[in-house]
């Protein structure tokens, strides 16, 4: 067996162990297929039935309602800053609402503005981005074509404890960091997207789940490969879709569902790992400093800093001869940043935690 490390990426991200055994041994020929899943026709049987089962097995974990559409596309999560506005904000003579809560919100809004009006409804910077706003601070456009935030921002490590209210306004969000890690009510979302590469699977597939009602905005004048409807008419087969990355993500629902337990038990367990950080964090006397506001602390990128660049340097020199890796923060804001995502083994987390300990010990004796 190959050596692995502590993978704290923030992605590509680590993926369950037992789902890379299972690629490894099936690499050669599929059971009962005699060819790798590299090597078939996504139209053929063989592939129509890991599509279907896919899709299966993600209703399955987040009970997805029957009138919502599951995609596969590319273009990771950037494509879909544009073809939201695209298919929902075209033509509408609405504008839409953006909330601004990181990095990844901010790049999704100035995509859109290229697209069309574009109201802001709320943005962070005043506070360096390290919450996310309660329901009172903001109100929705009840015109609005859609309002769109992000569950979890990436690189700040804020992710939001429940869906903001958005009355009869579809609500639109990127949930590419947090996909998966708890159970989430679906049908409060028009439509909402994960690129794979963080907690569902490898990168280059991006799953849209979106209501059927939102697709009949899709005007016939967009570019094909852009328009939902296509996809949605084509089940995903439109053009060849990337047909590797969906079998992983099939086995990460797999996995999910089988090892796990199902997304309520997924979530226990990303709390926990999450907390043993957070506790750390909180008990340092403020040698560690969290990022995000407590009520917004994400689950899967714990953000922090030391007091200076060069503990910072030095932690992360520590840490890498441990074996625990890709600590660094975000190139735009630093410090340092634990990504530890559904696939992340607790004993992963206890190791940082110790080393967190240990670091903290020597600079006090
Ligand atoms: C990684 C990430 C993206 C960008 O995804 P790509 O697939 O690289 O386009 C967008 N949003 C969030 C929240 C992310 O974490």
């Amino acid at each position: 067996m190959t050596h692995r490390v502590h993978n704290f990426s923030p992605g590509p991200a680590v993926l369950p162990e037992s789902v890379l055994m299972q690629v490894q041994r099936d690499l050669l020929a599929l059971p009962g297929v005699g060819m790798s899943v590299l090597e078939i026709t996504h139209r053929g049987p063989a592939f129509t039935e890991i599509l279907q089962s896919t899709k299966d097995r993600l209703r399955r974990l987040l009970h997805i309602p029957e009138n919502y559409q599951i995609l596969f596309l590319q273009g990771g999560s950037r494509l879909q800053f544009s073809m939201i506005p695209m298919n929902l904000l075209r033509g509408t003579n609405r504008s839409a609402d953006y909330v601004l809560t990181g990095s990844w919100g901010l790049k999704a809004h100035e995509e859109a503005v290229r697209e069309g009006s574009i109201r802001v409804a709320w943005d962070g910077k005043s506070s360096g981005y390290n919450r996310f706003p309660d329901d009172a601070e903001w109100q929705v456009d009840p015109q609005a074509a859609y309002v769109y935030v992000t569950s979890n921002e990436t690189i700040e490590g804020v992710q939001f404890a429940r869906e903001p209210v958005t009355g009869e306004v579809p609500l639109v969000c990127d949930a590419s960091s947090d996909f998966l890690c708890r159970p989430v009510p679906i049908a409060r979302y028009g439509l909402i997207y994960a690129c794979a590469q963080k907690n569902a699977g490898p990168a280059g597939v991006t799953i849209v789940i979106v209501r059927d009602d939102l697709l009949d905005r899709s005007r016939k004048d967009l570019p094909g490969y852009l328009n939902y409807r296509a996809h949605a008419k084509e089940d995903s087969l439109f053009n060849t879709p990337p047909t590797f990355a969906i079998y992983l993500v099939n086995l990460v629902a797999g996995w999910l569902l089988d090892e796990i337990g199902g997304l309520e038990a997924m979530h226990q367990q990303n709390r926990r790992k999450a907390d043993l950080l957070y506790r750390t964090i909180d008990e340092s006397n403020g040698f560690y400093s969290g990022h995000a506001q407590p009520a917004s602390r994400s689950m899967m990128n714990v953000t922090f800093r030391l007091p200076n660049d060069e503990l910072q340097s030095q932690f992360l020199k520590l840490a890498e001869q441990q074996e625990l890796v890709n600590l660094a923060g975000h190139r735009s804001v630093g410090g340092i940043r634990a990504s530890i995502y559904n696939a992340m083994p607790v004993a992963s987390v206890e190791r940082l935690r110790d080393f967190m300990c240990e670091f903290l010990q020597n600079q006090r004796s």
